[in-house]
């Protein structure tokens, strides 16, 4: 189940946290994963070399998703060189908190350009691939902030919102070419953007979540992996919530 190999797949976002698990669980499943970063050079050969390590396929790319025009050519260039792109997993994303009174425009901009402009320009030029060879598989990576909103988040629970219904537009605007389109939209997960909550805050998440604890990056990387898989497909259109039970 979930055979991956002779698969491409491209991971925005993949030096650290759910972006890391999520290129090294599609490469163990067989995949050759593209590990994309902008600034964690280091990180990202650490991934390439642990899946290279393990036996699987994988090679680091970087480039800003906010600047549209390059991430566009760099996901095109990168189909044209293996020779097809089957997977887009467009998880690279950004946190600047603050609720509505505090937020500085610029702030406002950088969060709307990688997590939606990002999103976008990623899944318009691999879905451009996909479309010549009629399949592919887009998971988009959203967030429990998006679902229910969260006080002190103005900026970045718009642009998780925004994501749902791109993921559901382009669901509906692909299907006929077998290309799927879902998002994973994760509660609290252990990774670099948690790490720094305050005590008090994380205490009270993790009042509210029945299963009693926060997920681990793999948690969120093994739905990726369905979604990704010839067995999801099936499914499009869809918010796969990945959040212990936090709201049901
Ligand atoms: P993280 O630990 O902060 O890692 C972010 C990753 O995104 C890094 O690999 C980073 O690369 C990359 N990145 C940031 N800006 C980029 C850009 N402009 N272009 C390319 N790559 C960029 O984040 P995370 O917690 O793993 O979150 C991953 C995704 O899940 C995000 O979309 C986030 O919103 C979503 N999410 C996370 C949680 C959670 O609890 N952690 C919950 C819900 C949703 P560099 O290392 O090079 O900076």
């Amino acid at each position: 189940m979930f055979d991956l190999s002779r698969k491409v797949a491209i991971v925005t976002g993949a030096s650290r946290g759910i972006g890391r698990a999520v290129a090294e669980a599609l490469a163990g499943q067989g995949a050759h994963v593209i590990v994309n970063y902008t600034r964690s050079e280091a990180l990202a050969e650490q991934v390439v070399q642990g899946i290279l390590g393990r036996g699987g396929s994988a090679e680091a790319v970087r480039f800003d998703v906010a600047d549209m025009g390059r991430a566009e050519q760099v996901v095109s260039e990168v189909a044209q060189r293996r020779g097809r792109l089957d997977i887009l997993v467009a998880n690279a994303g950004i946190a600047i908190d603050g609720v509505l009174l505090r937020i500085k425009e610029e702030d406002l901009d950088r969060v709307i350009a990688v997590n939606i402009k990002g999103t976008l320009a990623c899944a318009r030029a691999a879905i451009r691939v996909m479309m010549r060879a009629r399949a592919g598989r887009v998971v988009v990576l959203s967030s429990v902030a998006g679902d229910v909103g969260n006080a002190g988040q103005a900026a970045y629970a718009t642009t998780k919102a925004a994501l749902q219904g791109l993921t559901k537009t382009l669901a509906r605007e692909y299907a006929s070419r077998n290309i799927t389109v879902n998002a994973i939209s994760p509660g609290l997960i252990e990774t670099d953007m948690t790490a720094g909550l305050p005590a008090p805050v994380r205490e009270h998440a993790l009042r509210g979540i029945p299963l009693g604890r926060t997920g681990r990056p793999e948690e969120v990387a093994a739905a990726a992996v369905f979604l990704c898989s010839d067995e999801a497909g099936y499914v499009t259109g869809q918010i796969l919530r990945v959040n212990g039970g936090l709201y049901v």
